[in-house]
C-alpha cells in the first residue's frame, strides 16, 4: 500500500471510530510517527496533505529536517512533534526544532525547555507523558506525582502544557488505559486549564483511543510500514 492510500484508509477509521463515539473527526488530530523513515517519504506524506508528523530522537530530526526546510516554512508548513525521551544535553537543540515535546515528564526538563525557548522567543507546547503502568522500561511519570509539576508550570511562561499522553504496555487491553488517562487528565483541568488534550493510540489501537476520548492518535507503521531500524 502507498503512503496516499494508508492515510486515507487511516482518515476513514479514524471517522469511523469518531461515528461510533459521537464524536467531531475534527476533534482528533493524525500524527504521522515518521521515525527511523527517510525524508522522502515525510515528502510523500506532505504532497498527500499531511501537516503534523512525530518524531523520536533529536539528531536524527536534525539530519531529516535539513533535506525537508520548505516543508516546515510558510502559511502552509507541517508541524514535527518529539514523542520520545529528551536526554539534558538535547533541550535545546529541542526546543529549536520541534513545535511540541510531547514526552515531558520531569519539571528539570520542563525548566531547561523553558529557558531555551525564552532565548528562541518561542512559545513551546507540550504534553506531558504519563505512565499508568508498573513496567520498569516504560518513560512517563507517575498520576500521583503530576500536581507537583502543574503547579510549577505557570512559572514557566515560554511553554505551554496542552495535554497528556501515554502507551499502555504491549499485549494487553489499552482501553483501561486510556479510560484511566482521560481521568486523570479530568481531574487535571482546575490547575491546569490549557491541558485539554489527549494523546493516546497508536496504528494497533488508535479506534479504540478515540472511543475512549483521544484528540491525537500517533501512527507509524499503518502509515509508513514496519521499521526496519529500531
Ligand atoms: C513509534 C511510536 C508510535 C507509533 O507506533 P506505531 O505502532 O508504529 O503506530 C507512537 N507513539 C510513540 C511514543 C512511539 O514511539
Amino acid at each position: 500500500m502507498s503512503i496516499p492510500s494508508n492515510l486515507n484508509r487511516i482518515q476513514d477509521q479514524i471517522a469511523e471510530a469518531c461515528a461510533r463515539a459521537h464524536r467531531d473527526p475534527a476533534t482528533v488530530a493524525l500524527m504521522a510517527v515518521s521515525k527511523t523513515h527517510p525524508a522522502e517519504e515525510l515528502q510523500e506524506a506532505y504532497a498527500a496533505g499531511q501537516r503534523l508528523f512525530g518524531e523520536n530522537r533529536v539528531q536524527e530530526w536534525q539530519a531529516k529536517r535539513a533535506e525537508l526546510s520548505s516543508l516546515f516554512a510558510g502559511p502552509d508548513a507541517a508541524s514535527v512533534h518529539l514523542i520520545g525521551p529528551l536526554q539534558n544535553n538535547k533541550t535545546a537543540k529541542a526546543a529549536e526544532i520541534f513545535d511540541s515535546i510531547d514526552s515531558l515528564d520531569s519539571l528539570k526538563t520542563a525548566s531547561r525547555l523553558n529557558t531555551a525557548a525564552a532565548a528562541l522567543n518561542k512559545t513551546l507546547e507540550l504534553y506531558i507523558e504519563v505512565k499508568l503502568s508498573h513496567e520498569e522500561t516504560k518513560l512517563g511519570l507517575s498520576p500521583a506525582e503530576l500536581p507537583a509539576l502543574l503547579a510549577e508550570l505557570p512559572a514557566l511562561s515560554n511553554l505551554r502544557a496542552v495535554g497528556l499522553m501515554t502507551v499502555p504496555p504491549l499485549d494487553t487491553d489499552p482501553r483501561p488505559y486510556f479510560q484511566h488517562l482521560r481521568q486523570v487528565r479530568d481531574a487535571s483541568l482546575a490547575a491546569c486549564p490549557t491541558l485539554a488534550g489527549l494523546s493516546m493510540g497508536m496504528s494497533n489501537d488508535f479506534a479504540v483511543a478515540i472511543e475512549e476520548g483521544s484528540t491525537l492518535v500517533r501512527v507509524g507503521t499503518a502509515i509508513f510500514g514496519s521499521r526496519t531500524h529500531p
